[in-house]
């Protein structure tokens, strides 16, 4: 069924939402985005995503074009014209249109567009299996903390690991483990504490990671904020991802080896649990 989406004000239908060829999304990657997901047509972790999303216009210094009750109204909105029960809401703001110039034009009107993807999150069956990356070197830009839709090398980076068999790609700079191609990257070493590196421009300050760290120390889970190699990643016991439509994925091989036995570890299924059962009793 065609989805109704939402641009610059006006709910149309898929086919017939247009943006300007002048648009700096379009022309410079000039826009950020986000991404939340639904549950039983709640919202998750919107607090988050919208703190993370003012973040990163402010970081750009680009206006956001709703009020907070506007914005909000605007993801119900969405939810209810498109009937979705279970996925993910896709939100971008850029800069708008103006003449193409490298520096910024002062009077553009940002463009903000979303729609929503439907997408069974939670019966995920990569959760029983775990999912397999290939170690790729981190090439993106140095402002990773900003959420903007420059995404062509994580999905080199994506193309990199099928092209090897692995199912996603954890990046690598200066011989650390930086994340996932769009997920954040977290080891459980065999003395049970959970690894994960620390906040810094070199990655997006992950939404579902904050939560998990902190679901993880309420149960008594010892966590340690700092870079890891691939080779402390190998030898752990555990490996697993966050992201806001993945929660909590398994990780049980690095270019090939198996981690720990090799199928899912109890720690990463633990976190899992109770990460969706926190988060759906404050959806939204
Ligand atoms: N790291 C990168 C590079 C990402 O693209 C994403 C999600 O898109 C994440 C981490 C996870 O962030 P979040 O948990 O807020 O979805």
């Amino acid at each position: 069924m065609p989805r109704t989406v939402y641009l610059n004000g006006e709910w149309l239908a898929e086919a017939d939402a247009k943006v300007s060829i002048f648009d700096r999304g379009f022309l410079f990657a000039d826009a950020i985005y986000e991404v939340t997901g639904v549950i039983g047509g709640k919202l998750l972790e919107y607090s988050g995503h919208t703190a993370r999303l003012k973040r990163s216009l402010a970081e750009l210094g680009i206006e956001c074009p709703l009020t907070d009750e506007e914005l909000l109204a605007v993801h119900r909105e969405i939810v209810r014209r498109n009937d979705l029960n279970e996925g993910l809401i896709y939100l971008q703001i850029s800069r708008g249109a103006a003449d193409r110039d490298f520096a910024f034009p002062v009077d553009a009107q940002p463009t903000l567009v979303l729609f929503t993807q439907a997408k069974a999150v939670l019966d995920n069956p990569k959760v029983k299996t775990g999912i397999s990356v290939a170690l790729v070197p981190d090439e993106r830009w140095g402002r990773r903390d900003i959420k903007t839709v420059q995404l062509l090398y994580p999905s080199m980076a994506k193309m990199k690991a099928a092209e090897v068999g692995a199912d996603d790609a954890w990046l690598v700079e200066d011989g650390f483990v930086t994340e996932a191609s769009s997920a954040t990257s977290h080891i459980i070493t065999t003395d049970g504490k959970l690894v994960t590196r620390g906040l810094s421009n070199a990655i997006l300050h992950g939404i579902t990671r904050l939560s998990v760290l902190d679901i993880a120390r309420q149960a008594g889970i010892e966590v340690e904020e700092r870079a890891f190699t691939p080779e402390e990643a190998k030898n752990a016991a555990e490996a697993f991802v966050t992201s806001a439509t993945s929660f909590v994925l398994p990780v049980t091989r690095i270019d090939g080896q198996p981690i720990g036995t090799g199928v899912p570890g109890p720690l990463t299924a633990k976190l899992r649990q109770l990460y969706i059962e926190a988060k759906l009793a404050t959806a939204i």
